[in-house]
């Protein structure tokens, strides 16, 4: 048995879970937040427990130092030599990176590199990468690339049809993200479902804060909706998805703003909080539907019927589906989302069983045994992804 740390590291906080392999189970799991700020917030989870603190983290390196300290007077590990590996979950790997890997100075100049594409997360995640080195200098770290699974795209799936200079010169392209949680969500269906993963197509549909759509064929992953940036696809908490850009120019005409003014506006103002002026919070709009507010109705009925024109679009370029998954805090959990969306699919012999969409429950088929596309929930697992990355590649 081994215990491997999965790391995922944004600007000012560090999430991590500590896993046995491979067994797969959680040791403990948890969060630190608010690094660099006055007051920092160490959550964590172990034995059934749940305990909050408030520490002053100056630094990530704090964060680690704490947490490892943490690890043995809780006696969760005896020593950290018993700690064998460290996967760290990286956003942008553009087209460079192709698998996970060990990370050593040229891996880490290249996700530096490529801070372009991921200006929030690649330099944050550099941060937490150092930060574990400095504290535990002899196991190896692995770094497993939000980006990797879309790296089996084809190429008339991945181009835009721009000046092809800008391709390449710039690297503009589709890169997509939230892979490990598509890879993980499909690899599952086909357990579920009991065919060789090489035989089943899915569509997964990660519906979360930010949300993306897959098609995944025998297992790799031949389109998703995600970009460039995040900021493609369907609209999403706070982001517009797809739009024609030239509502950008046209909005810095009428309001004087400059183009990285609007497209902030789009990223961070629009989706569900700037449809249903209420807020990002599916909850929050829900709350506002059922109070009978049209504009929080139309946030979902836009967004359910974006979803549709990928799930139909995926459909047709695989030729076949087996199952279309729900994954993330709104496909797990918004059964009027997942409704309204099956709704639409009735040309594809869809049919949802409204009882078990209804039933609460983790993973679980919710559709009735005559429809030609199986519907499931499956909850995603990146930890247990990174995990398992980390063993294949530090060969542990
Ligand atoms: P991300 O990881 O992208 O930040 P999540 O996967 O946590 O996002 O999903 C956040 C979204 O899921 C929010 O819109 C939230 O309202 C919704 N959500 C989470 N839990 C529930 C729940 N129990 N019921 C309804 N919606 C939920």
């Amino acid at each position: 048995m081994a215990k491997i740390m999965a790391v995922n590291a944004g600007s000012s906080s560090i999430k991590f879970q500590l896993l046995e392999m491979p067994a797969e189970t959680v040791i403990t799991s948890g969060v630190m937040e608010r690094i660099g700020l006055a007051e920092g917030i160490f959550t964590i989870k172990y034995d059934g427990k749940k305990e909050e603190t408030h520490p002053v983290l100056p630094t990530h390196a704090e964060g680690v130092q704490l947490l490892l300290e943490t690890l043995i007077s809780k006696g969760i590990v005896k020593d950290l030599n018993e700690i064998s590996g460290v996967g760290h979950r990286v956003v942008q790997g553009g087209e460079y990176f192709k698998d996970s890997c060990l990370v050593d100075d040229t891996v880490i100049q290249k996700i530096q590199d490529l801070a372009d594409l991921a200006p929030l997360h690649n330099p944050a995640h550099i941060i937490g990468i150092k930060a574990f080195q400095k504290a535990l200098p002899n196991v190896p770290q692995v770094v497993v690339f939000d980006t990797v699974f879309h790296q089996t795209m084809a190429e008339e799936a991945y181009m835009y049809a721009t000046p092809y200079e800008w391709y390449e010169k710039y690297g503009i392209r589709k890169y997509g993200a939230h892979g490990t949680s598509h890879k993980y969500v499909s690899q599952r269906a086909a357990e579920l479902i009991g065919k060789p993963l090489e035989e089943t197509n899915t569509i997964v549909c990660h519906l979360g804060n930010g949300a993306s759509i897959s098609a995944v064929k025998g297992g790799k992953c031949i389109d998703t909706s995600m970009g460039l940036t995040p900021l493609e696809g369907i609209p999403m908490g706070t982001r517009s998805g797809s739009l024609d850009p030239t509502v950008v120019s046209y909005i810095c005409e009428k309001e004087g703003k400059t183009a990285q003014e609007v497209v902030n506006i789009l990223n961070k103002k629009s989706g569900y909080l700037g449809m249903s002026g209420r807020s990002n919070d599916a909850r929050d709009v829900t709350q506002g539907m059922i109070e009978g507010d049209h504009r929080c109705k139309l946030t979902f009925d836009v967004q359910a019927k974006r979803i549709v024109d990928y799930i139909a679009a995926y459909y047709v370029y695989m030729g076949s589906c087996d199952v279309i998954a729900f994954t993330a805090g709104m496909g797990e959990n918004l059964k009027h989302l997942r409704l309204n969306i099956a709704n639409r699919l009735g040309a594809l012999g869809v049919k949802i069983d409204e009882k078990l969409n209804d039933t609460f429950s983790d993973e679980r088929i919710i559709s009735t045994p005559d429809s030609k596309i199986k519907l499931y929930i499956i909850p995603t697992n990146e930890e247990v992804m990174i995990a398992r990355d980390t063993v294949r590649v530090a060969k542990i």
